[in-house]
Formats: structure tokens, C-alpha cells, sequence
């Protein structure tokens, strides 16, 4: 999402007469944008900006500014950081080249963190920033109020974009090259513009001739539909590849933290989805030591985790975020029994991996080719439709194009693989 975001504010720039550089050294404006969904990630975002506040030693005309969630959730308090000129939050962005200008013409600090809760940036269409894969935002905020989470509150409420704006960026996106598509949103099942919901729009975005693969983040378990699941093994584009976070298998740690679902529902929903595409990769969120967690509590999680055997794992430890419920409950895991469950659940997860990584072994899978691996030159690399990182002997031609590989080894999180063909074009 942060991504997807820096991209919508490099193009509000641009069109404002602003240039991208391509190496901060050569910025006269270097701007943040910060992540705060767990205190771990404010923290290493502050370190960072600290470290580089030292350039103003040297260019005394350097303005430094703060965008993003950790902007949002802290606003005019950032501005004690002695230097820092501008805080911006994530529904302010077009005000960004006024406020860059006013900086820079008055050398006096500004903050605008106002939540508008109608702003969708519409018809804009940022440039996209990676190779051969692009992330396109479908919607905006969230209002479920997960009792543990920052993202509503930084965030705002839950908008979608137009669908016309999202079809007009996905077609672009794919006549330039990204052929590998990424929807994004807090909860891309609840997207709705004028009756098209995510069903529909998965279904409309299959029918883009130019790009072939489709995958969207995040689904929430509480809104996966009979009909979503239907569709995404319908559409051939749509990857068998789901990430649909769980955060844990106790049916009461679930219901504190508001999550909308049972274990039992969850485990429901991986058997429909594995049942309607056998190939799928599930991945999830998982959190360690929420509030209240009993050692039991854990141990359902742990034997979820054991029994459906995700794919991969995104692991936490519980952090407790200012001003969300979960951070004023009484009953908080001491932080080293966090970090026990955390190992635990890693250490679960790295043997889950390995061993799901090894049935890959003699399957032929499609790869979309990114690079020249880093570890060989003779060898290149890419993305499975399961988004496994698949690295095999070929030229450097193959860059771009989508071929066929036999699997022949499982080395860490990589598959290893021969050439089998490639597709024409
Ligand atoms: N909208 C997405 C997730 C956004 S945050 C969803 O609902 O799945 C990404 C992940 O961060 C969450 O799935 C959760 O596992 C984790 N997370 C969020 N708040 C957290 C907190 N306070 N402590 C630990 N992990 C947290
Ligand atoms: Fe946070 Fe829950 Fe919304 Fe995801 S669905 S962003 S976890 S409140």
C-alpha cells in the first residue's frame, strides 16, 4: 500500500512541476512516507528520518517532510524533531506541491493531517515504479476496527475508486509492460462503486487483453464469498494465490479482536479454495501474545497453523498501538512470552515451508521472468502463478516473457528448475 501511495504522490508531484531524482543525495525535498501498523515499523522510520536530518548540516536549504501513517497518527508532535518542515497525512496529499512550495518560500513549517474520508484521488493514475509487476489501489481506508489496529484511525474510512479509474490504470499498466497486476486494499472483498463489486471487478479485469496475471491484497475472511472463490477459479488470470490473513485459530482471541469470523469458518474457507484450485498457495498474518492469550489460546493457533499448512506465514508479535482498543486491555502478554510464541510460530512455519517448498518438486510451473539471478549469471529468475521465486539456467532474452519450468530442487524459499519453452510474444 505505502508503494502503491509513494507512487500516487510522485505522479501529484510531477504534475506539479516537481522532478524525481534518482538518488537522495541529489534531492533538494526528501519526503518519507512511513508505515505505523506496528511500532517496530514507526520506530524504523523515525531512525531513519533522524539519520538523514544530518544533510541539513551540509545544505542548509534541504526541506525534509513526513507522509504516510506514522504522519497521520502523530502529526504536529513530529515537528519537535527539530528540522522537520512538513508533515503530511494520507488524505492530504493533493495539497503536497502547495505545501512544498509554501515551505520552501516562507522556511516555515507546515502540518495538514486532515482525514477526508471522500478523498479517492481520482483520475489519477500513478506512474508504476517496478519492472514488470504493478500495484493498483482499488479502495481506500477500512472500518473494520480490528481491536489491535492503527489502520483505521490513520486511514480513515473505507471509500472504493471509481471503477473506471481503476480499468483505465490497469489497461495502461499492462500496454507498458506490467503484466503481473496486484489489487490493492485493506479489504478488497467489500469493494463496491455503484453495484460492481470485488466479484465483478475481478471479472472485468480478467477481460484486460494486456495483462495475465491478477492478484489482490488483502482479503478479509469475513466478507471471502462462495462467489469470489467461483470466480477467482473461473478467470484464468486470477493466480492461484490467496494471502488471507487469519491472526489466530482461538475462537475467542478472534472475537476480541473483532475479526468477524470462527476458526471453524476459516478452516472452511481454506477447504472451498483448495477445492476449487488444488494448486493454490495460501499465506497469512499471523499475531503472537495478543492481549489476554493463554498458553491454550496459543496452542490453538499453533495447531491451526499445523493443519492447513500455509504456504507462508507473515508473523508478529502483538504491539500495542496508541488510541486502538487492544492497547488499553489490562490483560497484556508480558513481551518476552510474545517473543517465545513468535519463535514458535517461525519455527512451525520455516519446517511448513520447506516441506511444502519440496512437493513442488517435479511439477511444471509458468514464470514470468524478472531478472538475471543475483547468485549466477548464466541463470535467470521469477514468479510462479504461486508466487514462488523460481531461478533456472536461461538467457537474458527471456527477461519480460513468460515461459514454462520443470521443477527440479527446493532450495530455501527458491524453487530450482529447467527451461522447458516459452510462450510466443
Ligand atoms: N488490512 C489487512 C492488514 C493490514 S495490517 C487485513 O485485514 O488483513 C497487516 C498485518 O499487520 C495484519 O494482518 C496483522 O497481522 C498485523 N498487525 C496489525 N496491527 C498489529 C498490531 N497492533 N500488532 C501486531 N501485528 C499487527
Ligand atoms: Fe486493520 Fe482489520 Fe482493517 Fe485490516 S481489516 S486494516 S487488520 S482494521
Amino acid at each position: 500500500m505505502n508503494v502503491s501511495d509513494s507512487e500516487l504522490v510522485m505522479k501529484i508531484l510531477e504534475d506539479n512541476g516537481f522532478k524525481i531524482v534518482d538518488h537522495i543525495d541529489r534531492a533538494d525535498v526528501i519526503i518519507f512516507n512511513t508505515c505505523t501498523v506496528r511500532q517496530h515499523a514507526e520506530d524504523r522510520a523515525l531512525g531513519r528520518i533522524t539519520n538523514e536530518m544530518s544533510r541539513k548540516k551540509d545544505n542548509k536549504d534541504l526541506k525534509i517532510g513526513i507522509i504516510g501513517c506514522v504522519a497521520q497518527r502523530l502529526g504536529k508532535n513530529l515537528l519537535q524533531n527539530k528540522g522537520i518542515d512538513f508533515i503530511v497525512g494520507t488524505d492530504q496529499y493533493l495539497n503536497l506541491p502547495e505545501i512544498i512550495t509554501g515551505v520552501i518560500e516562507n522556511s516555515r513549517s507546515l502540518c495538514n493531517t486532515r482525514i477526508n474520508n471522500n478523498e479517492i484521488y481520482a483520475g489519477l493514475y500513478p506512474a508504476h515504479q517496478g519492472e514488470f509487476s504493478a500495484y493498483v489501489t482499488i479502495m481506500r481506508g477500512c472500518n473494520n476496527f480490528c481491536s489491535y489496529c492503527i489502520v483505521p484511525y490513520t486511514r480513515g474510512s473505507e471509500r472504493s475508486r471509481r471503477a473506471e479509474d481503476i480499468f483505465r490504470e490497469l489497461r495502461r499498466a499492462g500496454e507498458r509492460g506490467f503484466k503481473d497486476i496486484t489489487l490493492l486494499g485493506q479489504n478488497v472483498n467489500s469493494y463496491n462503486y455503484k453495484k460492481l463489486d470485488f466479484p465483478l471487478l475481478l471479472k472485468e479485469t480478467n477481460k484486460i487483453d494486456s495483462i495475465n496475471r491478477i492478484r489482490f491484497v488483502t482479503s478479509h475472511p469475513k466478507d471471502l464469498s462462495d462467489r469470489l472463490i467461483d470466480i477467482m477459479a473461473k478467470s484464468e488470470k486470477v493466480c492461484e494465490h490467496i494471502h488471507l490473513p487469519m491472526q489466530s485459530g482461538d475462537n475467542e482471541i478472534l472475537r476480541v479482536m473483532n475479526r468477524g469470523y470462527t476458526a471453524e469458518h476459516y478452516l472452511g474457507l481454506v477447504k472451498k479454495l483448495r477445492k476449487a484450485m488444488p494448486e493454490i498457495a495460501i499465506t497469512t498474518d499471523i499475531i503472537a501474545g495478543f492481549p489476554g492469550e493463554t498458553e491454550q489460546q496459543f496452542l490453538n493457533t499453533y495447531k491451526m497453523m499445523k493443519e492447513i499448512e500455509f504456504d507462508y506465514a507473515f508473523t508478529f508479535k502483538f504491539s500495542p498501538r496508541n488510541g486502538t482498543k487492544a492497547s488499553e486491555f489490562d490483560n497484556q502478554v508480558p513481551e518476552i512470552l510474545r517473543l517465545d510464541r513468535l519463535q514458535k510460530l517461525i519455527k512451525l512455519q520455516q519446517q511448513i515451508t520447506h516441506k511444502k517448498y519440496q512437493q513442488q518438486i517435479g511439477k511444471i510451473k509458468e514464470i514470468y521472468v524478472e531478472k538475471v539471478s543475483k547468485k549466477n549469471i548464466h541463470e535467470i529468475s521469477g514468479k510462479s502463478r504461486d508466487f514462488k521465486i523460481t531461478v533456472f539456467p536461461g538467457s537474458e532474452d527471456l527477461i519480460g516473457k513468460f515461459v514454462r519450468v520443470k521443477i527440479t530442487d527446493a532450495v530455501g524459499w527458491t524453487l530450482k528448475g529447467k527451461l522447458l519453452d516459452h510462450y510466443p510474444g
